[in-house]
């Protein structure tokens, strides 16, 4: 299809430092790819540890002039920002599509998701309060502030380019602190796209800036043993997660992390089938699978287990699979070929192991990105699909008889991001919510991920919450001034 971005004025290559957008030092560059169609979009510089750092010495340089601002003046500027990217939501969606391959109306959804938190902490940012404390001795009195915590460094993956970067960025600025940011080697543009139109937005130099390169090992490297960093927020796998927790000990970085899932979705005989159905589609063919919160194991009590097989089976074979660019496409590439070979070395084992492939089973034959929408019947808790995160248009569906069976089997698992469950049952509803060890529970109800609530996990899936009232938190010190000898 003939479509192109190349004349966007959002279209940006180069990395922002200090208000200036920058060639690497080494003037070397690096490929985006459409997915869909293998196609070379364009190069972007490819940064280091050197550019790394001074971007670092730029955000210090920027956070006394930043923090100094009033609540109100950081709020209007983010408020600016927030109409600028939803004036702009359709072309900014266009680059996302074009660089990661979820279909138009889901970019399009993932920019206005991103936006949503980028107005709400403009309103949070008003309302960071202190408290008084009554003293314990005479004479004294106890303050407590909140203040901005400092450079923040910022690492997100492609799988939400856009959303994950501006879910870092506005509490951030929000509370006071200026941010260096790396998004993923896969996507930089849509990251690159919205520092432009903060810029435009009156977000002053040094207060945002972005590091895109390839190593990500030196960037990583810079952002956590620089001590003019204070803390790093990461969202991507547990593995990077846990080594970037580890270099954050030396200089002891606040560190928040949004990891991996492995999220259940418990379908209950009593449960609705039509919306059991419909959120188990959503939840785990959303970007085609690849979410953190998408539904990694579906598991249907054994009374409507056929039923629910047959009927989700009908309902995804009506998937239009294709490039995002077409608006007919339901559903996009994965974000790469060896992405693709992950997800068919997991297929290909659990059919080695007993799974009964009702639909799908093997590669697309609209490119090399692409993998068949796939219901697997049959799965067991023994198979990497009951364990691993497969981050692909698969759904293995498993069977269990009690609550307690069901439990136990969606708690054995490292992960505690997401879970989901479908029940009328209202005793049911809150003895499974209460005992599940997650950190966000969906009854009756997938789409659970909105800025005006915590977004976080527990486990090996992270710490730190995104979005809310409690999202801020993140950001701030809790300071104490003791008033002695009054
Ligand atoms: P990833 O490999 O961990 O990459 C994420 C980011 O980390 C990318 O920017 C990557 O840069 C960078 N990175 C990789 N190795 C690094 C290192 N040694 N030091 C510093 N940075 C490093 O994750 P992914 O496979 O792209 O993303 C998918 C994962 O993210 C899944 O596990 C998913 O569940 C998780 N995720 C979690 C949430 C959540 O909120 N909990 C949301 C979305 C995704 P390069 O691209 O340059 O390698």
């Amino acid at each position: 299809m003939a479509f192109s971005i190349q004349n966007s004025e959002l279209l940006v290559t180069k990395g922002l430092i200090d208000g200036q957008w920058v060639d690497a030092d080494s003037k070397g560059t690096v490929a985006v790819f459409n997915p869909a169609t293998g196609e070379e979009l364009v190069q972007v510089v490819d940064m280091g540890e050197a550019e790394t750092r001074r971007a670092i010495e730029a955000a210090n340089k920027a956070f006394p002039l930043w923090s100094g601002k009033t609540a109100k003046e950081r709020s209007d500027i983010l408020e600016k920002w927030f109409d600028l990217i939803m004036a702009n939501q359709d072309e900014l969606a266009a680059i996302l599509t074009a660089e990661q391959g979820k279909p138009l109306f889901e970019a399009k959804g993932e920019i206005a998701y991103g936006a949503s938190y980028v107005k709400w902490f403009a309103e949070e940012a008003r309302r960071v309060y202190g408290d008084i404390i009554p003293a314990a001795q005479q004479g004294r009195r106890n303050l407590v502030i909140k203040q901005p915590i400092g450079v923040v460094a910022a690492i997100t993956p492609w799988n939400f380019p856009s959303a994950m970067l501006a879910r870092k960025i506005a509490p951030a600025l929000a509370a006071g602190c200026t941010i260096v940011c790396k998004p993923a080697t896969e996507t930089p543009l849509s990251a690159l796209s919205i520092a432009l139109l903060a810029e435009q937005a009156g977000v002053p130099a040094g207060v945002i800036n972005v590091v895109v390169g390839s190593s990500s090992r030196a960037i990583g490297g810079e952002m956590t043993a620089n001590p003019l960093v204070r803390k790093l927020t990461f969202t991507g796998s547990t593995p990077v997660g846990k080594l970037l927790m580890k270099q954050c000990a030396d200089t002891v970085k606040r560190t928040s992390m949004e990891l991996g899932g492995n999220a259940p979705i418990i379908i209950f005989d009593d449960a609705d089938l039509d919306q059991a159905i419909n959120g188990a589609l959503i939840s785990k063919f959303r970007n085609s699978g690849q979410t953190c919160i998408c539904s990694n194991r579906v598991m249907v009590q054994a009374g409507i287990y056929d039923r629910f097989v047959e009927r989700l089976a009908a309902e995804v074979s009506q998937f239009k699979v294709g490039n995002g660019l077409e608006e007919s496409t339901t559903h996009g590439p994965l974000v790469n070929e060896k992405a693709v070979n992950g997800v068919a070395e997991l297929v290909d084992s659990a059919v080695a192991d007993g799974a009964r492939v009702v639909l799908g089973g093997a590669r697309g034959e609209q490119g090399a990105c692409f993998y068949q929408p796939t219901i697997l019947a049959d799965a067991k808790p023994s198979m990497r699909v009951f364990k691993e995160e497969i981050f692909g248009p698969v759904a293995p569906i498993f069977k269990f008889e009690t609550d307690e069976e069901a439990i136990a089997m969606a708690n054995d698992t490292e992960f505690g991001l997401a879970s989901y469950i479908y029940t009328n049952n209202l005793k049911r509803i809150w003895n499974v919510s209460e005992a599940l060890e997650y950190g966000m529970v969906g009854v009756n109800e997938t789409a659970i991920s909105s800025e005006v609530i915590p977004f976080g996990g527990v486990k090996e899936s992270g710490q730190g919450r995104e979005g809310s009232k409690y999202g801020l938190d993140d950001y701030l010190e809790t300071k104490l001034i003791c008033l002695g000898g009054l």
